[in-house]
């Protein structure tokens, strides 16, 4: 039989910190706490996977179960010195959840379980105090009859509110216990009517009712959605924490309180979170109440928040990571309820990493691991233009409200999660306004620009999940009064209805009226420092996909360290006189005619090239030479047609035929690529002497060049000889014309099932391979790239069919097109070792198509220039994680000195 049931309490426990997956982070967490001597309540921890036996067996108790509960009961109320149920001195318990991965507030927790009618009573004598022990019985009802039993919260919660409104008094804490214990009444009569029986009073039922309630709360909607966005859908299941209660809701020198070691927002080191007096357990993070800042805590209750320093410095030292921490203060005491890693902003999550390794900490691998490929995304999230002027932005600002989330953003005001989902599903930006912040949300906060909402603090449910996902939110705004019915908001007197504009600065907490212009941010120190560790470790070089000097120039910023693609054909797009040059040169149907055209093509190619080299200075620049079928640069409109032969002075019928001869059927494996240049050899001399001239003109200049030229689609040895030996003729008689050598190769894509098998004939003549993964994977799967979006969604679909984990044109299928990429590289290398070998498809920067590139051994990648940083950092963490499965230390010290061989 396995054993469901972890013991923490008196100094010790059965689990430890490193069982997330059995026991949940927050149970791991309890357990790690109290076995390095922190004031932690005693408690027990029933296994995420005693959760899945639930659900296996039909949502039926595992045999045993209700034994080994007793047992650790009895255990606990030894360590505790209390009875459940005791009508004197009751023990209470918190039954809370906790899976395995941080769930925010997205499932259920019940506090004060144990009182009854009778033992409210003990605990109102034991501890003098009736209000306080009825408060605890109130929020005992009300939590227990709303999460295990399912009955709707508005209800209590308006007959809480109705007390408040006749006392005249605003916050919970002013409610006497005649009221509270009136209110106990109230609910339990509320709750025999909802439910036909009286509100349970032997605490085991209770028990069992809220052990209940937090398996369920497994499979509710919101917590299904948020694993769905969160991709977290692997899970198993949550663990059940039962743990002594101790009372932040006792008297003024009780409360509670979410903190984080360092700011999650920018990731100074700094203590950072909310607390309230008199609260309890959700208090804070449901964000009912408007929290007070943690350095409020230093100047009341001095004792505690020493303690909670130490806490914070023994913690970080131990887990050395940023924590997230969830803490109770019960007459000036401190008890910790939760610490787990903190989510943290993409920016703080440089920031903290890089620190820690000053703080020697962590080493600097450990500070790149822990950066993912989705947090260099994020920090390219905008802010609104600083060239607005200040008087303007006045004149818009609508109010103010708590920064819990940096960045900006605008939208259409929506009031609801189902209309934001539908606006941003057709395309729209939207702001989701919410009066509080809602777990069941998750699905129209993903899918909103931005959240304002009118209460709750920098660690409320809206705050912590739009910050895990780096989306600006606003919280605490309390000016707003919000008419869901109406779907409008007023501030004062001005009215904001569902439709209209906002942008919300999430960095300063601000929020305008209309859509103000935003741009990309800042990067954090931290950034480049990182950035550069990354470099100094990886093995794998980094080029870019770009077509133009000024995307070459971005790239590098971006740190690409060449170009791995240039795809020539975008060049004759970009003005008229280009496409008419193309145009012309298509529809000539002699080759004079056609050499006359490509004539006109040459010094725009020329000039584009030379921009390219000069950018790249010396890195070396892979030049494509044209792909797509001819067809796809002619109009097809009659309309268009006729304007072309116009223009080009040749009858619009032979225009219109020589269109319809390019028609294909398939035109994918069709009359492209490399094709193109077997039929039409001027093409290819055009390009090169547009290169080797460029190149030429750059030397003469002393601006470093190194051109590659590349083939696409070969299939063959013979094909590519054929363009090869062109390419080196063109080459040497504009060399030897201008009496200036380049050095340069000759290359090409692999892209086509049938080149990567015959690699080791093709490698005899190519000097570099290009892995075409784009075609590659539409060859090899015989998937459309233009088409297979109509049904891919479903063979990804983890749900539906699974048959693949990720859409392979994003990443890369490593089992199948990763066998031909390996029998490739293989082939390639037996004949020509020399041979440079790249990746420029989509998949060189996503991130887990890079570290394959990385294993099997290829020279770089390329991708676009704002996935470079990505990639940077997933060749870098190739190189740790196989240091770490090969089990040598030091192995990625020697990585890093062999980069230094290959050119
Ligand atoms: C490829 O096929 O992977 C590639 C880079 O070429 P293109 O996307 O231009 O077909
Ligand atoms: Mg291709």
């Amino acid at each position: 039989m396995p054993k469901r049931v972890y013991f923490f309490g008196g100094g010790k426990a059965e689990g430890q910190g490193t069982q997330k997956e059995l026991l949940g982070g927050k149970g791991a967490g309890l357990a790690e706490m109290t076995s390095i001597g922190l004031p932690v309540p005693a408690g027990f921890t029933l296994t995420i996977d005693t959760c899945a036996e639930y659900y296996d067996n039909k949502k039926r108790y595992p045999k045993d179960l209700d034994k080994e509960v007793r047992q650790h009961i009895a255990k606990l109320e030894k360590v505790t010195g209390k009875k459940l149920g005791d009508p004197k001195d009751p023990l209470l318990v918190s039954v809370r959840s906790g899976a395995a991965r941080s769930m925010p507030g997205m499932m259920e927790t019940i506090l004060n379980l144990g009182l009854n009618d009778v033992a409210v009573e003990g605990m109102a004598k034991k501890f003098g105090d009736a209000r306080f022990a009825y408060d605890s019985y109130r929020r005992f009802i009300q939590m227990y009859s709303t999460t295990a039993m399912g009955l709707s919260k508005e209800p209590m919660e308006e007959m809480l509110h109705a007390i408040k409104h006749k006392l005249h008094i605003s916050d919970d804490k002013d409610i006497p216990a005649e009221s509270l214990k009136q209110l106990c009444s109230d609910f339990k009569a509320f709750y025999k009517q909802k439910k036909g029986e009286d509100f349970p009073q032997d605490p085991i039922v209770q028990l069992w009712g809220a052990i209940g309630a937090v398996f369920n709360c497994w499979e509710a909607d919101k917590a299904i959605t948020y694993r769905r966005v969160e991709k977290l859908e692997f899970l198993k299941g949550t663990a059940v924490n039962i743990q002594q209660m101790c009372f932040g809701n006792k008297n003024d020198r009780s409360g509670t309180g979410v903190c984080f070691t360092r700011d999650p927002n920018t990731g100074e080191n700094v203590f950072y979170g909310d607390w309230l007096i008199n609260a309890q357990g959700e208090d804070v993070v449901a964000g009912i109440r408007t929290p007070m800042k943690l350095s409020e805590l230093a100047i009341k209750y001095p004792g505690a928040n020493k303690q909670l320093y130490q806490v914070r410095a023994i913690l970080e030292k131990h887990y050395k990571e940023m924590q997230d921490l969830e803490f109770t203060v019960e007459d000036e005491k401190l008890y910790m309820l939760q610490c787990r890693t903190g989510k943290r902003s993409p920016a703080a999550t440089f920031t903290i990493a890089a620190d820690m390794v000053k703080e020697k900490l962590i080493s600097k691998e450990q500070a790149i691991s822990r950066i993912a490929p989705e947090d260099i995304e994020r920090l390219f999230y905008p802010v609104i233009d600083m060239k607005i002027k200040k008087a303007d932005l006045e004149k818009v600002k609508l109010t103010t409200g708590i920064n819990a989330v940096p960045g900006s953003a605008f939208g259409e005001v929506v009031f609801n999660a189902a209309d934001a989902e539908e606006l941003a599903k057709a395309g729209k930006p939207v702001i989701l306004v919410r009066k509080e912040t809602s777990p069941e949300d998750v699905g129209g906060m993903h899918a909103a620009q931005g959240i304002l909402t009118q209460t709750g603090g920098k660690t409320s449910h809206a705050a912590v999940v739009a910050r895990g996902w780096g989306k600006c939110c606003i919280v605490g705004c309390e000016t707003l009064n919000i008419n869901y019915e109406k779907q409008e908001f007023s501030v004062g007197s001005k009215i904001v209805k569902k439709g209209e504009f906002l942008t919300l600065d999430g960095s300063e907490g601000i929020v305008y009226l209309g859509k103000l212009d935003l741009v990309k941010p800042e990067l954090p120190e931290a950034y480049y420092t990182i950035m550069k560790w990354c470099d100094g470790i990886r093995t794998l070089k980094v080029r870019t996909n770009a077509d133009t000097p000024y995307d070459s120039a971005n790239a590098i910023k971006m740190g690409a360290e060449g170009i791995g693609l240039c795809r020539t054909e975008h060049m004759f797009f970009d003005t008229e006189e280009r496409r008419q040059a193309i145009q012309e040169m298509i529809v000539a149907d002699t080759i004079e005619a056609r050499k006359s055209a490509l004539a006109k093509l040459l010094p725009f190619q020329r000039e584009d090239f030379y921009g390219i080299f000069k950018a790249m200075a010396g890195f070396p620049v892979t030049i494509r030479l044209v792909d797509p079928p001819l067809h796809e640069f002619v109009p097809h409109e009659e309309k268009q047609q006729r304007a072309l032969a116009d223009k080009i002075g040749v009858p619009y019928e032979k225009i219109r035929h020589r269109i319809e001869q390019l028609h294909e059927s398939n035109p994918m494996l069709g009359h492209r690529g490399c094709r193109l240049c077997i039929t039409y050899p001027e093409i290819l001399e055009m390009q090169v002497r547009a290169i080797i001239e460029a190149a030429v003109q750059c030397k003469k200049e002393k601006i470093k060049v190194f051109p590659e030229i590349m083939h696409p689609l070969v299939l063959d040895l013979k094909e590519f000889k054929f363009l090869e030996e062109r390419t080196r003729k063109v080459a040497k008689e504009v060399m030897d014309a201008a009496g200036v050598k380049v050095e340069y190769l000759v290359g090409t894509m692999i892209e086509v099932p049938r080149a990567a098998l015959l690699a080791d004939q093709i490698a005899q003549a190519a000097e570099f391979f290009s892995f075409g993964t784009n075609d590659l994977t539409q060859m090899t799967m015989a998937l459309s790239r233009d088409d297979a979006g109509r049904f891919l969604p479903d063979y990804v679909d983890q749900k539906k069919a699974a048959i693949f984990k990720d859409d392979p044109f994003q990443s890369l299928d490593q089992e199948g097109v990763g066998k031909l990429i390996k029998i490739g590289i293989q082939g390639g290398r037996s004949t020509n070792p020399k041979l440079k070998i790249g990746i420029c498809g989509e998949h060189g920067g996503e991130a887990k198509s890079v570290k394959f590139c990385h294993r099997v051994g290829m020279d770089y990648v390329s991708c676009s220039p704002y996935r470079v940083p990505i990639a940077r950092l997933a060749a870098a963490q190739a190189v740790i994680e196989g240091a770490a499965s090969n089990g040598k230390h030091g192995a990625v010290k020697k990585a890093s000195k062999r980069k230094g061989k290959k050119k």
